[in-house]
């Protein structure tokens, strides 16, 4: 299932990022900010009202150069109109309506997209003024907000949010495995679908999708389905603006979220970079299988230790999913690329594995006798039973007797240890404490 999109959009210095962080902000606390994962973030995921959402701060798409402001900022439209569900256009009550304002309005106007207007840097109540000149934008009521101060955040998300639409079925069946390949340009990725499509036995299918079967692209082997998501969109994607690396990533947002299987492609040619991360980072919070595949693998000179050295490397950059498999291939020859659908097919599975919560629980007694949970003051957190509560990703909870007695760390361990009685390869897992005594 999709998370909707919510992107932000406007000029520099209106204040996109401060908000954004805002938003966020509350949900690291409670989520997961764990080391290795991202600071530079340009995207997140909330939930207000009950829903869910992913948002995205498009104000990191910025150019070099003074003739190059009005230039970015039409780019960041144009990719929120592409892929957000909602848009929320971030205007300066200081600065006051601008001729840049009201092109983007035009932008977002023509793509009928839900838009609110956010007037942000209304510090007081005397700037409650400046905010009506905002009503001639077009988009309904402008709501008064300040990121200083952070008041009418919650007014802005209740009104967001409510544009938002239902999350978003895409009607394939349950047992077709939904594939997205993410990476920077130029690193394979259409190669590697043509490469599987043109593997031996593959069919290419008509599978019935409601919504988006034109944009992906289904086939099946050995009598497994699968489908390659948006692979339309990485055809159409300009070279031009893929080459800003913040806004190549934010066009993955939207196939991260509709997949099962992420395959982050990484140039084995150019090793790690920084945007393979990000890609990474995202697939990672939004509870994805994933499988690093290292293409160009013909291009490298090697001896036996190469792609040790490589698996290393990969390890040291993503600390946080060690649980994803690698796997080198080349696109160009077709060399290894047998290896890439059984992994696949192995790491679907492992995100959709159920646990018996008898056998969790014998895992976790083991685990607390060996190493006994935390004090505080005296208190003993006491790990009452343990049960998976949800799939993709394996999610589970743990009802202890306090818990605000547990520990990052302790729960680290705990993970550890389901990880080494059940595995879950390539999959995140995802540990929620709750209080029951
Ligand atoms: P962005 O370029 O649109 O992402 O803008 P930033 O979030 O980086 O903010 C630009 C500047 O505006 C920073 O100096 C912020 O501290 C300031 N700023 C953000 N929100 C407010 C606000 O509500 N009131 C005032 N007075 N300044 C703000
Ligand atoms: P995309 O931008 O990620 O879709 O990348 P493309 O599939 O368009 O490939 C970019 C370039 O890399 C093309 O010139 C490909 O021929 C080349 N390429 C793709 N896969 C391989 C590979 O496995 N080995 C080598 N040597 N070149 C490759």
């Amino acid at each position: 299932m999709a998370r909707p999109v919510i992107a932000i959009v406007g000029r520099p210095n209106v204040g996109k990022s401060t908000i954004f962080n805002r938003v966020i902000g509350d949900r690291l606390a409670i989520v997961e900010d764990k080391p290795g994962v991202t600071r530079d973030r340009i995207y997140g995921t909330g939930e207000w009202n009950g829903k869910s959402f992913s948002i995205v701060d498009t104000g990191g798409i910025e150019l070099d150069g003074e003739d190059e402001i009005m230039k970015s900022v039409r780019m960041q439209a144009e990719l929120a109109v592409e892929e957000a569900d909602v848009i929320i256009f971030m205007v300066d009550a200081k600065t006051g309506l601008t001729l840049a304002d009201e092109e983007v309005a035009q932008m977002l106007f023509r793509s009928r997209k839900p838009v609110v207007v956010a007037v942000n840097k209304v510090d007081n109540q005397g700037r409650m003024e400046d905010i009506y000149e905002f009503f001639g934008l077009g988009f309904g009521s402008p709501i008064a907000i300040s990121g200083s101060h952070g008041t009418g955040i919650g007014d802005l998300l209740d009104e967001a949010v409510s544009k938002l639409p239902e999350l978003e079925e895409d009607g394939y069946d349950e047992d077709i495995i939904k594939v997205a390949l993410i990476g920077r340009p130029n690193v394979g990725k259409s190669s590697l679908v043509n490469a599987l499509l043109g593997e031996e036995r593959v069919i290419v299918s008509d599978v019935a999708g409601t919504t988006r079967d034109a944009i992906d692209t289904p086939f099946e082997k050995d009598g497994q389905r699968y489908v390659l998501i948006d692979t339309a969109g990485m055809r159409k994607r300009g070279k031009v603006y893929e080459s800003t690396e913040k806004y190549s990533v934010m066009r993955s947002l939207k196939a991260i979220e509709r997949a099962d299987v992420v395959l982050i492609l990484i140039n084995a040619e150019e090793g790690i970079i920084e945007q393979d991360k990000h890609i990474a980072g995202y697939a990672h919070e939004a509870g994805k299988a994933s499988v690093f595949v290292v293409n160009k693998w013909d291009a490298v000179e090697k001896d036996d230790k190469t792609m040790q050295l490589f698996s290393q490397s990969i390890r040291d950059h993503f600390l946080f999913m060690t649980y994803a498999p690698i796997v080198f291939l080349s696109a160009l020859t077709k060399s290894r690329l047998h290896k890439l659908l059984p992994v696949i097919n192995h790491v679907s599975e492992q995100h959709a594995l159920r646990i018996q919560t008898h056998l969790l629980n014998d895992v976790i007694s083991d685990a607390v006798a060996i190493n006994p949970p935390p004090t505080d003051k005296g208190r003993r957190l006491r790990i009452n039973y343990v049960t998976q509560v949800a799939v993709r990703p394996p999610t589970i909870v743990i009802f202890v007797n306090a818990p605000e007695i547990m520990h990052f760390s302790y729960e680290r361990y705990l993970e550890n240890k389901i990880r080494a009685a059940f595995n879950f390869e390539g999959t995140p897992v995802r540990l929620f404490t709750r209080r029951k005594s």
